[in-house]
């Protein structure tokens, strides 16, 4: 393949065969996969990235066993429609709050995807973590760089093998198993997870086959699917042609900086020039002239008709999607950063300045413009500030205990003959919290107001819906319309836990 002069300009450039356009790293001509084996990356960069995966890993395993006022941080429990997140509890009723969440995800992702590029699958994305920070690096341990693991890979099957390779799949399996509990205490709790845990697989045996399926998955993608999650599966992954723009930052490749590529010339002496001193009674060349007032050498000079990419390789070599960055922006990257600690590294060697592979756009490295803030970000800005508004509110105005106040259907209004008049009602208590609430109703504005109760006293039990009937006794004195709109409290303990309203019939006229 020759080398393109800029790699979205195609008028520019100068290609012969754009391969990697047509088909992904991973896949050969007739289909089949690639494996893929990258150089062990190494460098400031990687390092960053290690220790914000720790820090992210360190959050991920312990989050489950974190809790507040006596319920997880975060709970996302599909099948009982329960979610805390970070200590605060959903029902399907604060449906609407979450739709506005997913929206202010999927708005923010696409505004820093904008700007930053695919930043997160490099840096915070699970999968990435997990499979560059964890995965990999056992491999790297127990099988070797890159060139070993091809070579073991390659070899027939020896004890040696045997050894490597089971130890490796074993640790694998086992870090499975825990990822798939710790996804399991996310959806299900830490406190249940424990009790499927200590108790019979008999007890439990949907519990069973979630864990092994989960595990089996995990492993799968760690061990066999690996970059293809991000290069064919991932929807973020496809959806990077319609959000990156010439301004969006990525990790890019300075192909003014560094095309032509080529290896280095060592410095070269240009031809002697034939003396043209002319010095009076001159009978020898110019190489055995002793004087030393003449001149007749060019001096030794350093030929740079090259760019300063060295052409090493070691950018591809580290990639571990198997992509050449110097063939611009692509899908398959997940801006890890990795080739850009290798071609710093080389950049230094050679005594370049480093950032041949840096983040940059493509206009800044076209152009030297630095301008991230164009009007599609400010766009989604104010879409983002008005929706991040609008659900401070809702989250602001959500209670923990919700009511619902009906009138009994079919049913009139009734008068007592003691000067009240009564209407029945069923209520709902919506408790999305896990602890009881004994309440109790009140009217503020109408003097003389009595609830009775049908049956046992009102109780919002934990995380259900609770219901009941009741009657509101007005005195006839503090009716003055058919159809009266009443605010009512629900008091639990000293503390007005709920406002909700309702309506009250009458036979004033
Ligand atoms: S690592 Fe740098 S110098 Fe080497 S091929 Fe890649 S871009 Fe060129
Ligand atoms: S091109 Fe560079 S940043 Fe992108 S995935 Fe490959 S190594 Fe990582």
């Amino acid at each position: 393949m020759k080398v393109m002069a800029d790699p979205m300009d195609k008028k520019e450039a100068i290609v012969e065969e754009d391969l990697f356009r047509d088909r992904i790293a991973t896949v050969d001509k007739s289909g089949k996969r690639i494996w893929i084996y990258p150089k062990k990356p190494k460098g400031p960069w990687y390092n960053k990235r290690k220790w914000l995966s720790y820090f992210l890993l360190i959050l991920l395993f312990g989050f489950p066993f974190l809790q507040w006022k006596g319920q997880p941080l975060m709970l996302f429990n599909v099948l009982d429609s329960e979610f805390i997140l970070f200590g605060f509890p959903f029902t399907t009723q604060d449906f609407h709050i979450f739709v506005i969440a997913m929206l202010i995800g999927m708005i923010f992702i696409a505004l820093f995807t904008v700007i930053y590029g695919r930043v997160f699958c490099g840096w915070i994305c699970p999968q990435t973590i997990f499979m560059e920070m964890v995965f990999r690096r056992i491999e790297y341990w127990i099988e070797g760089d890159a060139r070993a693991q091809k070579k073991l890979d390659q070899a027939p099957w020896t004890p040696d093998k045997v050894l490597k390779k089971g130890s490796k799949h074993l640790l694998f399996i086992l870090i499975s198993i825990l990822i798939a509990h710790t996804f399991l205490s996310y959806i299900i709790g830490i406190d249940k997870l424990w009790v499927l845990l200590s108790d019979p697989v008999s007890q439990h045996w949907s519990g069973f086959v979630a864990m092994i399926v989960f595990t089996i998955l995990f492993y799968g993608v760690f061990s066999i699917m690996r970059e293809q999650v991000c290069t064919t599966i991932c929807p973020y992954g496809r959806m990077q042609s319609v959000l990156l723009d010439k301004n969006s930052l990525a990790v890019s490749y300075d192909f003014v900086r560094g095309e032509p590529r080529g290896k280095k010339k060592r410095a070269q002496k240009l031809p002697k020039a034939p003396c043209t001193n002319a010095c009076e009674n001159c009978k020898t060349t110019s190489s055995s002239c002793s004087s030393d007032s003449v001149d007749h050498f060019i001096p030794l000079e350093t030929i740079q008709t090259i760019g300063d990419c060295v052409d090493c390789n070691l950018c591809v070599q580290v990639c571990p999607t198997g992509i050449d960055i110097r063939n611009g922006t692509q899908l398959e990257c997940v801006n890890c950063t990795a080739c850009m600690d290798a071609c710093d590294e080389v950049m230094i060697k050679i005594d370049r300045e480093p950032g041949l592979i840096r983040i940059d756009s493509y206009n800044g490295i076209k152009e030297g413009k630095k301008t991230i803030w164009t009007k599609r970000a400010w766009a989604y800005s104010v879409v983002l500030v008005l929706l991040i508004g609008l659900e401070s509110f809702m989250f602001a105005s959500r209670s923990e205990v919700e009511c619902l106040f009906l009138r009994t259907p079919g049913m009139s209004y009734q008068d007592r003959g003691d000067g009240y008049i009564g209407n029945l009602y069923n209520y709902q208590l919506i408790n999305k919290t896990r602890q009881d609430y004994p309440v109790q109703f009140t009217i503020e504005d109408i003097p003389g107001v009595r609830f009775e109760t049908i049956g046992a006293d009102p109780i919002a039990q934990d995380n259900k819906v609770s219901e009941g009937a009741v009657f509101i006794h007005i005195p006839k004195e503090q009716l003055n319309e058919r159809k009266m709109n009443l605010k009512i409290q629900v008091i639990s303990g000293d503390e007005v836990i709920e406002t909700t309203k309702t309506t009250f019939f009458s036979p004033i006229k």
